[in-house]
């Protein structure tokens, strides 16, 4: 028994439960390992103030370091009460150089992983840079696509005051006609503070409540670092525990070794149910692209052998959107 290409196309059957997909630093960089259209390179949290250029404005705080690891630097700045100026004056500089960041023209992993997934699917991202923001708003007028969550605020993201919605940054909010204001960015420093900023709170709201009706989430990129321990405690609470999950599937997409992955994420991994891959292209994702679930289905529900169905990685956007529109045309035909 064995599922093809073609009938996988043709196969819509997971409309009930979301692919929930969680982006980390390691994503973008993956994404854009020379930099952005405009060569603007994506900064590591140990690089981060050489590439930012912003030596010396961190200078000025006239304090010393424990090391050059920006979650560091941050952290000593924020713990001053007397240097606000200065870390208004540095966030500022930081949202500004990532607001100027730009998909190159050609298609990328960004535009792939949005147009592999469907409008009931989620991509829950930490990024501050707009690739995610862009990526939908330049696919999104030939295909419907997931629904973003930004867990740590977003440059190309603004809302609401008064709850009815967000959009883009700047843009008007379509029901009271306000200003949407900017979404906070949430530094790297121990204490988040995920539940005192509303926009964040809600997102995270989101993330929660998907989770629980996943029946897989991938991680893409995401190191869960230290200082993030809240995020790591909420995604666990979100998600349950393993032995409460029977069938679920866990799929880590990242370039560090297995064994270091699977102790960051064994509150979540439900015995053998996981894979791990070093490159997207590799992925569920890449490789069953708008039929993740129905692929779940048959392979891990039906026991079926399943051929891959590998998106077109090196086409350009014609060829790539072409290559999309059929399988857009089921799902249009098949959910009427
Ligand atoms: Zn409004």
């Amino acid at each position: 028994m064995e599922v093809s290409r073609e009938q996988e196309i043709q196969q819509i059957e997971a409309e009930g439960a979301p692919h929930v997909v969680i982006l980390g630093a390691g994503a973008s960089y993956a994404a854009f390992p020379y930099g952005d259209k405009n060569g603007h390179k994506l900064p590591l949290m140990n690089n981060f103030v050489e590439t930012l250029g912003i030596e010396e404005l961190v200078n000025k705080s006239g304090l010393s370091f424990s090391s050059t690891n920006f979650e560091d630097i941050y952290s000593s700045i924020y713990a001053a009460p007397e240097l606000i100026d200065l870390r208004t004056e540095l966030e500022e500089v930081v949202y500004a150089y990532f607001q100027e960041m730009e998909l190159p023209d050609t298609p990328t992993i960004y535009d792939h992983l949005v147009l592999s997934l469907r409008k009931k699917d989620f991509i829950a991202t930490f990024n501050w840079d707009p690739f995610l923001v862009q990526a939908i708003r330049r696919n999104g007028q030939h295909f419907n696509l997931p629904r973003p969550i930004f867990l740590h605020g977003n440059v190309a993201v603004g809302y609401c005051k008064s709850g009815h919605m967000m959009g883009n940054s700047g843009a008007l909010c379509s029901f009271c006609g306000e200003r949407l204001v900017n979404t906070p960015l949430l530094y790297p420093v121990a204490e988040k503070g995920y539940q005192n900023e509303e926009f964040i709170s809600r997102q995270w709201g989101t993330l929660e409540a998907q989770l629980k009706r996943a029946f897989m989430v991938t991680i893409f990129g995401y190191g869960a670092p230290a200082s993030d321990t809240a995020a790591i405690e909420l995604l666990k609470n979100a998600w349950g525990s393993p032995d409460s999950r029977n069938m679920e599937e866990f799929e880590i997409i990242d370039i560090r070794n297995e064994q270091e992955l699977v102790d960051t994420w064994s509150p979540f991994i439900h015995s053998h149910h996981y894979q791990v891959e070093g490159i997207f292209y590799d992925s569920w994702i890449a490789n069953h692209p708008r039929r993740t679930g129905e692929a779940y289905l048959n392979h891990f529900y039906y026991a079926k052998f399943i051929e891959n169905n590998p998106l077109p990685k090196d086409a350009g956007f014609e060829g790539l959107w072409d290559w999309f529109e059929k399988l857009q045309q089921v799902e249009d035909t098949k959910s009427k």
